[in-house]
C-alpha cells in the first residue's frame, strides 16, 4: 500500500493530531500518496447540525489552505491530495457541490452514514438493524450518488449494518457491486474497520464484490495520524483480497 486517500483532520471533531502528523506518518512508511478526505461540511435542513461527526461550513477555507499549503511544502516527499468524504443527501446534494464548488477539490470519496436527507431522525447506518426498507433505502441511495458520477470511490460500502435476511442482503448488496463495476468505482477495504473490529468490512459484502469482479481499494479511514497505515492490518486486508480473488487498485490519482 502506497496510497491512501482516506484521511481526516480535527476539524470533524472526533479525529486527532495535526495534518503534519499524519503526514510524516505517512512518509515514515513508506506512502507516495496521500489524500485527506475529512467528512464534508453539509447543508441541512433547519437549525440542526451534527458538530461531533463534520466540519461546519466555516471551516472548509481553512482545512482547504491548510492541505494546499502542505501539498506545496511536501512536494518533493509525498504527493498530498485535496478530497471530501461525502454523504449523498438527495435533498442538499445540489446545494452541498455549490458549497464546495469555489475551492480546488480533487476528489470525493461517498461515504454514507445516515439515511435520507441525514436528519435528527434519519436512520444512522451503523445501528444493527433488520428493516429490510432501510437496507433497500441505503443501496438505493447510494447507487443514486454513484450515478452522479461524483466519486472517486465508495468508502465502506459494507457499513450498512443488517442483521436480517442474508438472501436480501445478497440481493440488494448484488445491486449494489453491480452498479459500481458498471460505472467503474471502486469499492474500498476500510482499514478503520478492519483494525478496530467493527462489523465492516463484511465478509458476505465481500463474496459478493468478489464474484461480481469489483475493484477494491484499500483505505485508512485514519482519525489518528498512527493509523495512516498501521502495517499488520493493511497485511490482513491484503491477505482477505487473495483468498476471496479481488484485485486491489493500488493508485488511482
Ligand atoms: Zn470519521
Ligand atoms: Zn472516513
Amino acid at each position: 500500500m502506497h496510497a491512501n486517500y482516506h484521511t481526516h483532520t480535527v476539524r470533524c471533531r472526533h479525529a486527532s493530531g495535526t495534518e503534519r502528523e499524519y503526514i510524516e506518518t505517512a512518509i515514515a512508511n513508506g506512502l507516495t500518496v496521500l489524500g485527506f478526505s475529512d467528512h464534508t461540511p453539509q447543508p441541512y435542513k433547519g437549525d440542526y447540525y451534527p458538530a461531533h461527526q463534520k466540519m461546519y461550513p466555516y471551516e472548509l477555507e481553512d482545512y482547504v489552505t491548510t492541505i494546499l499549503d502542505l501539498k506545496k511544502e511536501y512536494a518533493s516527499e509525498i504527493r498530498i491530495l485535496l478530497g471530501l468524504e461525502v454523504e449523498y443527501y438527495p435533498g442538499l446534494f445540489d446545494e452541498l457541490m455549490r458549497m464546495i464548488e469555489p475551492y480546488p477539490v480533487e476528489y470525493l470519496l461517498l461515504g454514507q452514514h445516515a439515511l435520507y436527507d441525514g436528519g435528527p431522525d434519519d436512520p444512522f447506518v451503523f445501528i444493527p438493524t433488520d428493516s429490510e426498507v432501510y437496507l433497500k433505502q441505503y443501496v438505493s441511495q447510494c447507487l443514486e450518488a454513484l450515478d452522479t458520477g461524483r466519486f472517486l470511490y465508495f468508502a465502506h460500502p459494507d457499513v450498512f449494518h443488517f442483521t436480517g435476511s442474508k438472501s436480501l442482503y445478497k440481493e440488494e448488496m448484488r445491486r449494489l457491486c453491480l452498479r459500481a463495476k458498471a460505472l467503474g468505482v471502486p469499492l474500498e477495504i476500510n482499514l478503520l474497520g478492519l483494525g478496530d473490529h467493527r462489523h465492516y468490512p463484511n465478509p458476505l459484502f465481500w463474496e459478493i464484490a468478489a464474484e461480481t469482479g469489483n475493484d477494491a481499494v484499500l483505505g485508512s479511514d485514519a482519525h489518528f495520524p498512527q493509523h495512516v497505515y498501521r502495517r499488520d492490518t493493511v497485511f490482513l486486508a491484503v491477505k482477505m483480497a487473495q483468498d476471496l480473488g479481488l484485485k486491489i487498485i493500488p493508485e488511482l490519482l
